[in-house]
């Protein structure tokens, strides 16, 4: 019995195994033609300012269209990372939003989610060198908080170039991840994202909503500009604004949407 099992069990896992390999060999084929096929394009997720129900600006979320299939982000950014596509791939969101940022009114910026490896080497900056762009005031980066950066001393060499070139940068999933504020002053970068778990605390977890708290108060005594992301209902809009935070991002305002839809929702919004 034992030794039928433990084959039975070796089985299972080869064919696990060889599925596995099976699936990765052939999403690295179906990046690669994606990427030569261009079907990677940006939605937009509007940032308001709770005080004036303005919006500041937008969040560029990367949609992966295979073969009539959505494929969200969460999928395959980290394995594009890992075998290296990742770069073409910023390179077809950050054309299409300079392409973007042209129809959209002049006052919005827009935000493009970057990873670590892009300042980790001047990646970045040479991307924004190839694709000119003359108002760098209005894109701005988010680099997550949930992957470390290594080589820190790049890193902060490149958003330092960049931000006297007049980008902005945010961190993002703040709370999440590796270094707190010493990181972001390390960094150089003065607004943090405040991730959608601690916001999800607001109605349902008055305990953990502590740490929401600490993030926000921490936040403002560093002089943090904060935006809180993921926001869903009213009582969170309420609860965020009475402890300092008004740019807020989510459904309660907006979904992502393609462009066109984006521009029909700012006109709806009289902005
Ligand atoms: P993120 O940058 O923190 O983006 C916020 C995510 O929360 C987005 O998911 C957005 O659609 C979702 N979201 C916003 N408001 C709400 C809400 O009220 N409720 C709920 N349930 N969700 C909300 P999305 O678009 O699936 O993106 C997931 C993650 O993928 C992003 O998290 C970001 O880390 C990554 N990502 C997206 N686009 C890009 C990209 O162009 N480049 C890179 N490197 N990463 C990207
Ligand atoms: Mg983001
Ligand atoms: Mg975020
Ligand atoms: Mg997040």
């Amino acid at each position: 019995y034992a030794v039928y099992a433990g084959s039975a069990l070796g089985l299972v896992m080869l064919t696990g195994y060889l599925l596995r390999r099976h699936y990765r060999r052939s999403l690295k084929g179906l990046l690669q033609t994606g990427i030569a096929q261009q079907e990677f394009t940006p939605f937009y997720q509007p940032i308001i300012d709770s005080r004036d129900q303005r919006v500041v600006g937008f969040e560029a979320l990367l949609r992966w269209q295979c073969m009539g299939n959505h494929v969200p982000p969460a999928v395959f950014i980290r394995y594009s990372e890992e075998q290296g596509l990742i770069l073409p791939i910023t390179e077809q969101v950050l054309e299409q939003v300079i392409i973007d940022l042209q129809k959209l009114p002049s006052t919005l910026w827009v935000s493009v989610n970057i990873v670590a490896a892009h300042i980790e080497q001047p990646l970045l900056r040479h991307l924004l060198q190839k694709h000119h762009w003359p108002s760098p005031e209005r894109l701005n980066f988010e680099l997550t908080e949930r992957s470390p950066i290594t080589k820190i001393d790049t890193a902060m060499r490149e958003i330092t170039a960049l931000q006297q070139q007049g980008y902005h940068f945010k961190l993002d999933d703040f709370g999440t991840g590796y270094g707190g504020f010493s990181y972001l002053q390390r960094l150089g970068i003065r607004q943090i994202k405040i991730d959608k778990m601690f916001v999800d605390t607001v109605g349902t977890d008055d305990l953990k909503r502590t740490v929401l708290d600490a993030i926000i108060a921490s936040g403002r005594e560093s002089g943090m500009e904060m935006i809180a992301e993921g926001v869903e209902t009213q009582e969170q809009v309420k609860y965020l604004n009475q402890n300092g935070v008004y740019l807020l991002q989510g459904y309660v305002y907006a979904k992502p949407m393609p462009l066109s839809q984006a521009l029909h929702w700012l006109k709806q919004q009289g902005s």
